[in-house]
């Protein structure tokens, strides 16, 4: 647990550098999406820039430019998609690069609109140039929304495509040209506090929006965890430490399961209990620990002896084992239980004080019912419990079969 807080929190506290480095290729992204229609306003714009030159003499120059600026157009809208595509495809390594690229269209875009204004506007009446003007500070506006991501990029575009023309015409008009100036700079003005904030704003969501994904990762990383110890924890708490085998909860919950299937079913259900005999004699003349290899050499042996996935082998107390076989009647639990003890004899556990031979010995209970409503599990593992005892008390290393109680209806 100490160990998930810890790292939730270095994974919080990322360094700086790294959400600031999310934080640019997000807005990398946001610049390219920003501007998949801009192409549609750059052509509207340029060709009232460019019908603003009919009658005069910029008609041809003007019909030059505005082809230029729309072939421009196209290859910077190309360009917008095919960063897209290679961004979908996850192909992108190097947004700074990407930002490069953009950073010169936006400039070539803003050198081309001011160009306009000059080769549309040069020696045309004040109206017309009055109205190049309206319309260079209006596509500025509009590229507010789509370039504001990044302030650079704003300005960049804001300066280049208006403060040209803006002079040039400042010039032109004389005494009024300083009241358009005015204006202008109140415009700029507008417009670099709308920019500003638009960047602090986007810089701060972003930076939440990164803060939170990390919060959701590491939650979910640390939920896995916390399943996975769980998981264990379950594991664990039906297994038998010393033998692997299960434990005597899993083999109750075991008994519960296969009572009731073989009850639906009607199918025999056939339980064994099996004790090693004189065993504390063993611990004493060998002592404690080579009695639990000895125990864990019988599990095994035991283990060993079944074949089938239905069986559940359990050790339900200290020199105590039971098998549960669902679906065996007595004879083949007979059959299984006569094996146990061959292999148990073949594979030589000395016990050289057992006053039945040299070997580790066990003795057998064995009982079997088809699961009803006059008998119980309980019952079934008192009769096998019992007939345990009864080889116990005719002289150990055998093989007896119990009686179920029948309850009265
Ligand atoms: P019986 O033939 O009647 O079963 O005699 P027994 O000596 O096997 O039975 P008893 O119940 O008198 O003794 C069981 C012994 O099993 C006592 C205890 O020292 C030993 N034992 C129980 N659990 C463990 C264990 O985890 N490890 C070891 N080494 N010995 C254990
Ligand atoms: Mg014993
Ligand atoms: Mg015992």
């Amino acid at each position: 647990m100490e160990n998930i807080k810890t790292r939730l929190k270095s994974d919080i506290s990322r360094p700086a550098t790294e959400i600031s480095k999310w934080i640019f290729q997000e807005k990398v992204k946001m610049l390219y999406r920003n501007n998949t229609q801009s192409w549609l306003l750059s052509i509207l714009a340029s060709s009232i820039i460019a019908y603003l030159a009919t009658g005069s003499d910029n008609l041809t120059a003007g019909i030059v430019w505005w082809l230029a600026f729309v072939a421009f157009s196209l290859v910077r809208t190309w360009n917008t998609y095919h960063f897209l595509r290679l961004f979908k495809n996850n192909a992108i390594t190097d947004f700074r690069h990407w930002f490069n690229i953009f950073y010169m269209f936006t400039f070539i875009a803003a050198v081309g609109w001011s160009a306009g204004g000059f080769i549309v506007g040069y020696g045309q009446d004040s109206l017309s140039q009055i109205y190049i003007f309206i319309v260079l500070i209006g596509v500025s506006a509009a590229a507010i929304p789509l370039l504001g991501v990044f302030q650079s990029v704003m300005l960049c575009f804001q300066i280049t495509s208006t403060i040209p023309y803006v002079i040039f015409i400042s010039i032109l008009l004389g005494e009024q040209g300083i009241i358009l100036i005015f204006m202008f700079a109140l415009y700029m003005l507008a417009i670099l506090v709308a920019i500003r904030r638009m960047d602090v704003n986007l810089s701060e969501s972003l930076s939440m929006q990164y803060e939170n994904s990390r919060i959701v990762n590491s939650l979910s990383e640390s939920n896995q965890e916390l399943l996975y110890a769980n998981e264990k924890l379950a594991t664990l708490s039906l297994e038998d430490a010393l033998t692997e085998l299960h434990n005597r909860r899993y083999f109750e919950m075991q008994l519960e399961l296969e009572w009731k299937r073989e009850s639906r079913e009607k199918k025999i259900l056939t339980l064994i209990v099996i004790d090693i005999d004189y065993f504390k004699l063993y611990n004493d003349t060998y002592g404690h620990a080579a009695g639990d290899d000895c125990l864990k050499s019988v599990a095994q042996i035991l283990k060993s002896c079944l074949h089938r996935p239905a069986d559940t082998i359990a050790r339900i107390g200290g020199e105590e084992f039971v098998i549960l076989l669902p679906t065996i009647d007595t004879e083949g639990a007979l059959i299984l239980a006569q094996q146990m003890q061959q292999q148990l004899n073949l594979a030589d556990l000395t016990h050289a004080t057992s006053p039945l031979g040299d070997n580790v010995t066990v003795s057998i209970g064995v009982a079997s019912v088809i699961p009803g409503e006059n008998v119980t599990a309980l019952g079934l593992f008192k009769a096998a419990d019992k007939a345990l005892y009864k080889a116990k008390v005719k002289g150990r290393n055998l093989v007896v079969v119990g009686e179920m109680e029948i309850l009265e209806p």
